[in-house]
């Protein structure tokens, strides 16, 4: 397939072009220059632009189930890993319940621009496979972060129990069925856990320095700092760093491939906004995710235009558009270590048609300003994953 005469925001600094033409093959972007001559298929956009398909960073998303529901209770009481409400919902939910919603939000998200979502999953093998299931025959690309569940307590973490022997065999059957582990947090694993979780080859990610209490607990009873003891993980990324210290966040730039913060859900629960302005300061690579659709609504559009502004207005200093932009696209492909995210030579053809003429749009001025905080769902002429139109018409 030939795209002639499109604008497109190109390579990893998102650079805009406003004419040229991208030839799409096997999944993926063949060629983008100016005038490619071809016999094939070709497709007039001069009205389009288009940018990167979205990759959300963060969510749990088989709690679709539950949005909303106590809305006024606490942080732990909504989501803790082993007494909050999330957790007997999932457990006492009729699975086909549970793949209905999971399916909805899956659909909501490809309307949205997502084509990649990066997914905790509770629940060992099982919630894995539950996962797989309810999208199959849903296009959108999913990374599926799985976990144990086995969790210590704090006396066991003081301790530190070691990891037992059985766990192994539960762990190398969950990481054969999907892209890695997702942990909880250090508050719930003492450091033997997370060394033997460390030994994957696959994606290592872990929630840190989500909530003002989840730091003082850790400070608490091991004397050491979450982020500190994140790193027995070898985590590729971390989730949140809400209340990360700028030591923390020293060990991040250096160890990690990124941070997924998800401002909205911190904001929901009342439990700060993440300081991207400070992140990016010590070089850290920023994402940006929704959490729990429990929480949020998992839409990156709302994220980035959320974000942007909460960001300037906290720290009453600019910030630049493209580097939000940049969170939800670019960004994630370094974190995840794949050619996703970047519309380049070479890279999954994973994008979003935009309608240059758009009520909400014309005239563009800043693609970058009116993608983060003007561009919504409405925006869209059609969404392609992998070379193919998943949603809408070109
Ligand atoms: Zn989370």
């Amino acid at each position: 397939m030939i795209l002639k005469n499109i604008s497109i925001l190109y390579g990893n600094q998102l650079k805009y072009i406003e004419s040229i033409d991208v030839k799409i093959k096997n999944g993926k972007f063949e060629k983008i220059s100016n005038k490619i001559s071809t016999k094939e298929k070709s497709i007039d956009c001069t009205n389009l632009l288009l940018i990167p398909g979205f990759v959300n960073s963060h969510t749990h998303i088989a709690d679709s189930i539950g949005k909303d529901l106590s809305i006024d209770a606490d942080v732990d009481s909504k989501i803790h890993p082993m007494f909050g409400l999330k957790q007997k919902l999932l457990k006492e939910t009729p699975k086909k319940s549970l793949v209905k919603y999971i399916r909805n939000s899956a659909k909501s998200m490809i309307k949205k621009g997502i084509t990649t979502f990066i997914d905790f999953r509770e629940g060992g093998l099982d919630g894995v496979l539950l996962l797989k299931f309810a999208l199959d025959n849903v296009p959108i690309r999913c990374v599926i972060l799985g976990r144990i569940d086995y969790y210590n307590s704090k006396n066991e973490i003081k301790q530190n129990l070691p990891f037992p022997k059985e766990n192994n065999e539960k762990l190398a059957q969950l990481l054969k069925n999907c892209d890695g582990i997702g942990i909880s947090g250090t508050n719930e694993n003492a450091s033997s856990n997370l060394k033997s979780y460390a030994k994957t080859k696959k994606i290592r990610a872990i929630h840190a320095a989500e909530t003002k209490d989840s730091v003082n607990t850790s400070k608490k009873v091991t004397g050491k700092s979450e982020v500190q003891r994140a790193m027995l993980l070898n985590p590729s990324f971390l989730i949140h760093m809400t209340f990360a210290t700028n030591n923390d966040l020293k060990l991040a730039a250096k160890n990690t491939r990124g941070i997924v913060v998800c401002p909205r859900a911190n904001s929901a629960l009342s439990e700060g906004i993440p300081n991207i302005s400070l992140m990016q300061k010590y070089g850290c690579n920023l994402t940006i995710g929704t959490d729990n659709v429990m929480i949020n609504s998992p839409d990156i559009f709302r994220e980035m235009d959320y974000l942007w502004k909460v960001t300037m207005g906290m720290s009453q200093n600019r910030f630049d558009p493209k580097e939000i932009l940049k969170m939800a696209t670019v960004n994630a492909g370094k974190m995840l270590n794949q050619k996703i995210g970047c519309i380049q030579e070479n890279h999954l053809a994973d994008c979003i048609f935009i309608d240059k003429h758009s009520l909400d749009l014309e005239p563009i001025n800043n693609v970058y300003a009116s993608i983060v905080h003007r561009a919504s769902e409405k925006s869209i002429k059609s969404v392609m994953i992998g070379g193919e139109i998943v949603h809408g018409k070109l």
